[in-house]
C-alpha cells in the first residue's frame, strides 16, 4: 500500500531511539522528509548517519532540543518553522512510589510529556489549519487509560495527552487537518529494555524469565503476551500520518497487545 507520502515533512519529537526512531525510519522509508529530535547532538547526528544508511536516498536531518528548555523549543521552532506531519513522542517514564514523587518530578514529567507536545502544536497547528492539511500525531500510552499504580505521574500525562488530542481535533472541523493519539502497551525500546534488565538483574534471572514473569503478573490482560516491537508502533502511526486515514480524527488508538480490556 503506498501509503503517499511523498513530499510531505514530518518533525518527530524524541526520535534518537525507540518508537521515535522507528516512526522516523517508517516515514522516510515511505519518501517523506523527516526532521528527527533529541537532547544530545552527538547522538542525533549518529541517528541521522544511521537513517541515511538504513534507508538510502532518506531526506533526514536532525535538531537538537530538551523538552525541558523553552528556550530550546523556541529555537527548534526557529529553525523549523512549518511542518505537515507532527509526532508529539518524546517522552520519560519511572517507575516510583507515590509518595516518593517530588513537586519538581511531577513538574518534570509534565513538562516533557505535556507541555513538549502543547508547544509544538501551539506552533505547527494553526500553520496546518491555515493550509488545510495536516496530522498532529500524540504518542500517549496504554497507561494513559490504564492507570500504572507504579508510575502515577506518568499515567496523569498520558491522559493529559488524550484530553489536549482530542481537543485539538475539536477544532479540525470541515478542515482536512486530524489529530489523533496512538496509545503503545508495553513496547521493546531502548528505555523498556534498560528497565527489563534491570528487573531480571534484581531478580537474578534472565531476560526471557523476567518477560514472562511481567506479563504473567503486571500485564496479565495482554492478548500477545510479549513486547510490541517498535517497528509495529511505528505501522500505525504512519499510517495515520497518511492522507489514507482522513476519516480517524479525534481518536485515540490503541496499539496495546489488547492489555486494555476494552470493546472500542
Ligand atoms: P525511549 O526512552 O526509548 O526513547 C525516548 C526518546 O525521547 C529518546 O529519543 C530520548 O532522547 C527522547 N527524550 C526523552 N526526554 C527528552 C527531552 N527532555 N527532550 C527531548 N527528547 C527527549 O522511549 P520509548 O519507549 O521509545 O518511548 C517513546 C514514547 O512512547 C514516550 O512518549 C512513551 O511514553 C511512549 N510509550 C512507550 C511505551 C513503551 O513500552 N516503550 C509504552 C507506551 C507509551
Amino acid at each position: 500500500m503506498d501509503l503517499q507520502l511523498k513530499g510531505k515533512t514530518a518533525l518527530v519529537s524524541g526520535s534518537t531511539q525507540g518508537i521515535g526512531y522507528a516512526i522516523a525510519k517508517r516515514l522516510l522509508t515511505e519518501g517523506a522528509r523527516v526532521i528527527i529530535n533529541g537532547r544530545n547532538q552527538q547522538k542525533l547526528d549518529d541517528a541521522v548517519a544511521k537513517l541515511k544508511q538504513e534507508v538510502p536516498g532518506a531526506d533526514v536531518s536532525g535538531v537538537a532540543a530538551d523538552f525541558a528548555s523553552a528556550n530550546d523549543v523556541d529555537a527548534l521552532l526557529a529553525a523549523v518553522d512549518e511542518v505537515d506531519i507532527l509526532v508529539n513522542n518524546a517522552g520519560i517514564f519511572e517507575p516510583k512510589p507515590f509518595e516518593q514523587i517530588s513537586d519538581e518530578e511531577w513538574l518534570r514529567f509534565f513538562e516533557v510529556n505535556v507541555l513538549s507536545g502543547v508547544r509544538l502544536s501551539r506552533h505547527y497547528f494553526p500553520k496546518m489549519l491555515k493550509k488545510d492539511w495536516g496530522r498532529v500525531i500524540f504518542i500517549s500510552s496504554e497507561s494513559g487509560i490504564n492507570v500504572a499504580e507504579e508510575m502515577i505521574h506518568y499515567s496523569t500525562t498520558k491522559t493529559a495527552q488524550l484530553t489536549i488530542s482530542r481537543g485539538l481535533a475539536e477544532l479540525t472541523k470541515g478542515t482536512n487537518v486530524t489529530v489523533n493519539a496512538v496509545l503503545p502497551g508495553p513496547t521493546r525500546s531502548e528505555g523498556v529494555n534498560e528497565f527489563v534488565s534491570q528487573l531480571a538483574q534484581g531478580q537474578g534471572v534472565t531476560l526471557e524469565d523476567a518477560e514472562r514473569d511481567f506479563f504473567k503478573t503486571a500485564r496479565p490482560t495482554s492478548l500477545i503476551q510479549r513486547f510490541a516491537s517498535v517497528d509495529e508502533i511505528a505501522n500505525l502511526v504512519a499510517y495515520v500520518a497518511s492522507p489514507l486515514s482522513a476519516a480517524t480524527n479525534g481518536s485515540a488508538l490503541r496499539a496495546d497487545g489488547g492489555v486494555a480490556k476494552l470493546i472500542i
